[in-house]
Protein backbone atom coordinates (compact mmCIF):
# COMPACT_ATOMS: atom_id res chain seq x y z
CA UNK A 1 0.00 0.00 0.00
CA UNK A 2 1.07 3.41 -0.86
CA UNK A 3 -0.07 6.38 1.61
CA UNK A 4 -2.01 9.12 0.54
CA UNK A 5 0.61 12.16 1.10
CA UNK A 6 -1.57 15.01 3.48
CA UNK A 7 -0.17 18.22 2.42
CA UNK A 8 0.00 20.38 5.24
CA UNK A 9 1.82 23.42 3.40
CA UNK A 10 -1.13 23.21 0.87
CA UNK A 11 -3.89 23.22 3.58
CA UNK A 12 -1.91 25.64 6.17
CA UNK A 13 -1.89 28.00 2.77
CA UNK A 14 -5.88 27.57 2.61
CA UNK A 15 -6.27 28.24 6.35
CA UNK A 16 -4.04 31.44 6.30
CA UNK A 17 -6.29 32.11 3.14
CA UNK A 18 -9.25 32.16 4.88
CA UNK A 19 -8.30 33.91 8.08
CA UNK A 20 -7.16 36.86 5.22
CA UNK A 21 -10.22 36.92 3.82
CA UNK A 22 -11.78 37.58 7.69
CA UNK A 23 -9.53 39.68 8.78
CA UNK A 24 -10.14 41.64 5.27
CA UNK A 25 -14.24 41.69 6.13
CA UNK A 26 -13.40 42.83 9.98
CA UNK A 27 -12.14 45.88 8.78
CA UNK A 28 -14.17 47.07 5.90
CA UNK A 29 -17.61 46.15 7.91
CA UNK A 30 -16.23 46.69 11.52
CA UNK A 31 -12.89 49.04 11.22
CA UNK A 32 -11.32 46.24 13.18
CA UNK A 33 -7.81 44.93 12.77
CA UNK A 34 -6.57 41.88 15.08
CA UNK A 35 -3.32 42.60 16.22
CA UNK A 36 -0.80 39.64 17.31
CA UNK A 37 1.96 40.44 20.19
CA UNK A 38 5.04 38.35 20.11
CA UNK A 39 7.40 38.32 23.04
CA UNK A 40 10.78 37.37 22.56
CA UNK A 41 13.24 37.06 25.53
CA UNK A 42 16.82 36.61 24.92
CA UNK A 43 18.35 35.19 21.41
CA UNK A 44 17.54 31.62 21.06
CA UNK A 45 18.42 31.06 17.57
CA UNK A 46 15.85 28.38 16.38
CA UNK A 47 13.00 30.59 18.59
CA UNK A 48 14.18 34.37 16.48
CA UNK A 49 13.58 32.43 13.18
CA UNK A 50 10.23 31.14 14.39
CA UNK A 51 9.41 35.00 15.92
CA UNK A 52 10.24 36.32 12.03
CA UNK A 53 8.45 33.69 10.60
CA UNK A 54 5.16 34.98 12.85
CA UNK A 55 5.45 38.13 11.91
CA UNK A 56 5.79 37.98 8.29
CA UNK A 57 2.80 35.60 7.89
CA UNK A 58 0.92 37.74 10.24
CA UNK A 59 1.22 40.58 8.36
CA UNK A 60 0.66 38.99 5.21
CA UNK A 61 -2.88 37.71 6.58
CA UNK A 62 -3.55 41.74 6.91
CA UNK A 63 -3.11 41.61 10.82
CA UNK A 64 -1.37 44.02 12.88
CA UNK A 65 2.36 42.43 14.12
CA UNK A 66 3.50 43.67 17.72
CA UNK A 67 7.00 42.37 18.34
CA UNK A 68 8.69 42.93 21.59
CA UNK A 69 12.53 41.58 21.78
CA UNK A 70 13.86 41.54 25.41
CA UNK A 71 17.77 41.17 26.62
CA UNK A 72 18.21 37.66 28.03
CA UNK A 73 18.95 38.91 31.63
CA UNK A 74 15.30 40.58 31.57
CA UNK A 75 13.86 40.24 34.77
CA UNK A 76 10.03 38.21 35.81
CA UNK A 77 9.18 41.40 36.81
CA UNK A 78 9.88 43.38 33.78
CA UNK A 79 8.10 40.53 31.33
CA UNK A 80 5.17 40.75 33.49
CA UNK A 81 4.65 43.95 33.17
CA UNK A 82 4.91 44.17 29.56
CA UNK A 83 2.63 41.22 29.71
CA UNK A 84 -0.21 43.47 31.88
CA UNK A 85 0.49 46.07 29.59
CA UNK A 86 -0.39 44.00 26.27
CA UNK A 87 -3.13 42.53 28.62
CA UNK A 88 -4.54 46.33 28.94
CA UNK A 89 -4.12 47.07 25.39
CA UNK A 90 -7.14 46.64 23.01
CA UNK A 91 -5.35 46.72 19.89
CA UNK A 92 -3.47 43.48 20.94
CA UNK A 93 -6.08 40.30 20.57
CA UNK A 94 -2.99 37.73 20.91
CA UNK A 95 -0.27 37.48 22.99
CA UNK A 96 2.14 34.99 22.36
CA UNK A 97 5.24 33.96 24.94
CA UNK A 98 7.98 32.11 22.95
CA UNK A 99 9.42 29.15 24.66
CA UNK A 100 11.55 27.98 25.79
CA UNK A 101 12.39 31.09 28.34
CA UNK A 102 15.89 31.67 29.65
CA UNK A 103 16.42 29.26 32.77
CA UNK A 104 15.65 32.26 35.74
CA UNK A 105 12.34 32.46 34.58
CA UNK A 106 9.83 30.55 35.24
CA UNK A 107 7.73 29.76 32.03
CA UNK A 108 4.29 28.60 34.06
CA UNK A 109 4.29 32.19 35.72
CA UNK A 110 4.69 33.61 32.78
CA UNK A 111 2.13 31.83 30.69
CA UNK A 112 -0.27 32.29 33.25
CA UNK A 113 -0.06 36.09 33.37
CA UNK A 114 -1.69 36.04 30.14
CA UNK A 115 -5.38 37.26 29.70
CA UNK A 116 -6.84 33.71 28.91
CA UNK A 117 -8.73 35.44 26.17
CA UNK A 118 -5.48 36.09 24.71
CA UNK A 119 -3.53 33.05 25.03
CA UNK A 120 -3.64 32.54 21.71
CA UNK A 121 -1.04 29.16 22.08
CA UNK A 122 -3.65 27.88 24.57
CA UNK A 123 -1.15 27.18 27.31
CA UNK A 124 -2.49 29.21 30.17
CA UNK A 125 -4.00 26.77 32.95
CA UNK A 126 -7.53 27.96 32.34
CA UNK A 127 -7.95 27.13 29.09
CA UNK A 128 -5.66 23.62 29.39
CA UNK A 129 -8.71 23.19 32.06
CA UNK A 130 -11.62 24.57 29.43
CA UNK A 131 -10.43 22.58 26.83
CA UNK A 132 -10.10 19.24 29.30
CA UNK A 133 -13.89 19.93 30.47
CA UNK A 134 -15.04 20.31 26.40
CA UNK A 135 -15.64 24.06 27.21
CA UNK A 136 -14.88 26.94 24.75
CA UNK A 137 -11.19 27.60 25.35
CA UNK A 138 -8.00 28.95 23.06
CA UNK A 139 -6.34 25.21 21.71
CA UNK A 140 -2.85 24.88 21.24
CA UNK A 141 -1.82 25.69 17.77
CA UNK A 142 0.01 22.23 16.73
CA UNK A 143 -2.17 19.96 17.80
CA UNK A 144 -5.33 22.41 16.53
CA UNK A 145 -3.77 21.94 13.36
CA UNK A 146 -3.70 18.07 13.19
CA UNK A 147 -6.90 18.02 14.49
CA UNK A 148 -8.10 20.19 11.22
CA UNK A 149 -6.02 17.87 8.82
CA UNK A 150 -7.89 14.91 10.10
CA UNK A 151 -11.40 15.90 10.04
CA UNK A 152 -10.45 17.32 6.13
CA UNK A 153 -9.07 13.84 5.49
CA UNK A 154 -11.83 11.47 7.22
CA UNK A 155 -14.72 13.81 7.48
CA UNK A 156 -15.93 12.40 10.95
CA UNK A 157 -13.70 10.76 13.44
CA UNK A 158 -16.44 9.49 15.56
CA UNK A 159 -15.66 5.90 16.53
CA UNK A 160 -12.07 5.95 15.39
CA UNK A 161 -9.15 4.49 17.18
CA UNK A 162 -6.38 7.15 17.64
CA UNK A 163 -3.59 6.67 19.62
CA UNK A 164 -1.12 9.81 20.58
CA UNK A 165 1.94 8.56 21.26
CA UNK A 166 3.66 11.59 23.78
CA UNK A 167 2.17 12.88 27.21
CA UNK A 168 3.44 16.57 26.62
CA UNK A 169 1.44 19.19 27.47
CA UNK A 170 1.75 21.33 24.60
CA UNK A 171 1.34 18.59 22.17
CA UNK A 172 0.67 14.97 23.16
CA UNK A 173 -2.22 16.16 26.21
CA UNK A 174 -4.38 18.71 24.66
CA UNK A 175 -4.42 16.43 20.97
CA UNK A 176 -5.59 13.43 23.14
CA UNK A 177 -8.30 15.67 24.35
CA UNK A 178 -8.96 17.06 21.25
CA UNK A 179 -9.49 13.61 19.59
CA UNK A 180 -11.54 12.60 22.39
CA UNK A 181 -13.55 15.59 21.76
CA UNK A 182 -14.22 14.35 18.49
CA UNK A 183 -15.32 11.03 20.09
CA UNK A 184 -12.85 9.36 19.22
CA UNK A 185 -11.33 6.02 21.50
CA UNK A 186 -8.15 7.56 22.67
CA UNK A 187 -5.05 5.86 24.33
CA UNK A 188 -2.45 8.16 25.31
CA UNK A 189 1.47 6.26 24.66
CA UNK A 190 4.66 7.27 26.54
CA UNK A 191 8.16 6.34 27.54
CA UNK A 192 6.67 3.69 29.83
CA UNK A 193 3.98 1.78 27.71
CA UNK A 194 4.53 -1.52 27.44
CA UNK A 195 4.67 -2.90 24.18
CA UNK A 196 4.29 0.26 22.07
CA UNK A 197 3.86 -1.11 18.31
CA UNK A 198 1.57 -3.56 19.77
CA UNK A 199 -0.48 -0.77 21.33
CA UNK A 200 -0.38 1.73 17.87
CA UNK A 201 -1.19 -1.00 15.81
CA UNK A 202 -4.49 -0.80 17.33
CA UNK A 203 -4.92 2.94 15.87
CA UNK A 204 -7.06 4.03 13.23
CA UNK A 205 -5.15 7.54 13.76
CA UNK A 206 -1.43 7.16 14.86
CA UNK A 207 -0.10 10.78 15.90
CA UNK A 208 3.57 10.90 16.51
CA UNK A 209 4.99 12.97 19.06
CA UNK A 210 8.01 11.77 20.68
CA UNK A 211 11.02 13.71 20.03
CA UNK A 212 12.99 10.75 18.68
CA UNK A 213 14.13 11.03 14.99
CA UNK A 214 12.12 8.48 12.55
CA UNK A 215 11.34 6.33 16.29
CA UNK A 216 7.48 5.20 14.53
CA UNK A 217 8.39 2.88 11.77
CA UNK A 218 6.31 0.80 9.41
CA UNK A 219 6.09 -2.15 12.16
CA UNK A 220 3.61 0.28 14.31
CA UNK A 221 1.18 1.03 11.90
CA UNK A 222 -1.78 -0.96 11.27
CA UNK A 223 -2.46 -0.99 7.26
CA UNK A 224 -4.48 2.03 6.37
CA UNK A 225 -3.83 3.80 9.24
CA UNK A 226 -3.55 7.45 8.92
CA UNK A 227 -0.23 8.83 10.39
CA UNK A 228 0.38 12.29 11.60
CA UNK A 229 3.99 12.95 12.14
CA UNK A 230 4.69 16.14 14.40
CA UNK A 231 8.03 15.83 15.31
CA UNK A 232 10.61 18.39 13.92
CA UNK A 233 14.35 17.13 14.62
CA UNK A 234 17.12 18.09 12.54
CA UNK A 235 19.69 14.92 12.18
CA UNK A 236 22.83 15.02 10.20
CA UNK A 237 23.11 12.57 7.32
CA UNK A 238 25.41 11.73 4.76
CA UNK A 239 27.20 14.88 5.66
CA UNK A 240 24.13 17.28 5.16
CA UNK A 241 21.73 18.40 7.88
CA UNK A 242 18.31 17.08 6.86
CA UNK A 243 15.00 17.65 8.49
CA UNK A 244 12.91 14.31 9.89
CA UNK A 245 9.81 13.36 11.50
CA UNK A 246 9.13 11.26 14.63
CA UNK A 247 7.85 8.80 12.04
CA UNK A 248 10.25 6.73 9.77
CA UNK A 249 8.23 7.84 6.13
CA UNK A 250 8.95 5.60 3.67
CA UNK A 251 8.51 2.43 6.01
CA UNK A 252 5.09 4.20 7.45
CA UNK A 253 4.06 5.32 4.18
CA UNK A 254 4.41 1.75 2.70
CA UNK A 255 1.54 0.54 5.33
CA UNK A 256 -0.64 3.64 6.21
CA UNK A 257 -3.56 4.52 4.22
CA UNK A 258 -2.19 8.49 4.64
CA UNK A 259 0.57 10.72 6.08
CA UNK A 260 2.23 13.47 6.88
CA UNK A 261 5.42 14.76 5.57
CA UNK A 262 8.54 16.31 7.45
CA UNK A 263 9.05 19.17 6.26
CA UNK A 264 5.54 20.19 4.80
CA UNK A 265 3.00 18.31 6.87
CA UNK A 266 2.06 19.30 10.62
CA UNK A 267 4.60 21.89 10.53
CA UNK A 268 2.91 24.97 8.59
CA UNK A 269 -0.06 24.31 9.76
CA UNK A 270 1.38 25.74 13.32
CA UNK A 271 1.57 28.98 12.24
CA UNK A 272 -1.85 28.93 10.18
CA UNK A 273 -3.20 27.95 13.20
CA UNK A 274 -1.83 30.89 15.40
CA UNK A 275 -3.11 33.32 12.79
CA UNK A 276 -6.69 31.13 12.98
CA UNK A 277 -6.43 31.73 17.32
CA UNK A 278 -5.71 35.39 17.27
CA UNK A 279 -8.78 35.78 14.41
CA UNK A 280 -10.69 34.20 17.15
CA UNK A 281 -9.94 36.04 19.87
CA UNK A 282 -10.42 39.03 18.17
CA UNK A 283 -14.04 37.86 17.48
CA UNK A 284 -14.39 37.15 20.67
CA UNK A 285 -13.30 40.29 22.50
CA UNK A 286 -15.31 42.03 20.07
CA UNK A 287 -18.66 40.37 20.34
CA UNK A 288 -18.35 38.92 16.52
CA UNK A 289 -19.34 35.38 15.13
CA UNK A 290 -16.40 33.05 15.20
CA UNK A 291 -15.10 32.14 12.04
CA UNK A 292 -16.49 28.63 10.67
CA UNK A 293 -13.82 25.76 10.48
CA UNK A 294 -10.80 27.51 12.56
CA UNK A 295 -11.10 26.56 15.67
CA UNK A 296 -11.80 23.76 17.27
P1 LIG B 1 8.47 16.37 24.70
O1 LIG B 1 9.91 15.99 24.73
O2 LIG B 1 7.97 17.40 25.63
O3 LIG B 1 7.60 15.05 24.90
C1 LIG B 1 7.95 13.85 24.29
C2 LIG B 1 7.00 12.76 24.71
O4 LIG B 1 7.37 11.56 24.04
C3 LIG B 1 7.04 12.46 26.21
O5 LIG B 1 5.73 12.33 26.69
C4 LIG B 1 7.82 11.16 26.30
O6 LIG B 1 7.36 10.29 27.33
C5 LIG B 1 7.49 10.51 24.98
N1 LIG B 1 8.59 9.62 24.59
C6 LIG B 1 9.90 9.89 24.53
N2 LIG B 1 10.59 8.80 24.17
C7 LIG B 1 9.68 7.81 24.02
C8 LIG B 1 9.79 6.44 23.65
N3 LIG B 1 10.96 5.87 23.38
N4 LIG B 1 8.65 5.72 23.57
C9 LIG B 1 7.46 6.27 23.85
N5 LIG B 1 7.30 7.59 24.19
C10 LIG B 1 8.41 8.34 24.27
O7 LIG B 1 8.19 16.77 23.18
P2 LIG B 1 7.02 17.70 22.56
O8 LIG B 1 5.70 17.14 22.83
O9 LIG B 1 7.31 19.10 22.87
O10 LIG B 1 7.36 17.52 21.01
C11 LIG B 1 7.22 16.29 20.35
C12 LIG B 1 7.73 16.42 18.94
O11 LIG B 1 6.96 17.36 18.25
C13 LIG B 1 9.17 16.89 18.83
O12 LIG B 1 9.76 16.24 17.72
C14 LIG B 1 9.03 18.37 18.55
O13 LIG B 1 10.12 18.88 17.84
C15 LIG B 1 7.79 18.39 17.72
N6 LIG B 1 7.02 19.64 17.75
C16 LIG B 1 6.58 20.12 16.56
C17 LIG B 1 5.82 21.25 16.49
C18 LIG B 1 5.34 21.71 15.16
O14 LIG B 1 5.06 22.88 14.99
N7 LIG B 1 5.20 20.81 14.18
C19 LIG B 1 5.47 22.00 17.69
C20 LIG B 1 5.89 21.37 18.91
C21 LIG B 1 6.65 20.23 18.92
P3 LIG B 1 7.54 10.59 28.90
O15 LIG B 1 6.50 11.64 29.22
O16 LIG B 1 7.27 9.29 29.55
O17 LIG B 1 8.94 11.09 29.06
Amino acid sequence: MTAKIIDGKAFAANIRGQVATHVARLKADHGITPGLAVVLVGEDPASEVYVRSKGKQTAEAGMNSYEHKLDANTSEADLLTLIAKLNADPAVHGILVQLPLPGHLNSDLVINAIDPAKDVDGFHISNVGLLGTGQKSMVPCTPLGCLMMLRDHHGKLSGLNAVVVGRSNIVGKPMAQLLLGDSCTVTIAHSRTKDLPEVCRRADILVAAVGRPEMITGEYVRPGATVIDVGINRIERDGKTKLVGDAHFESCAAVAGAITPVPGGVGPMTIACLLANTLTACCRANGLPEPDGLTA
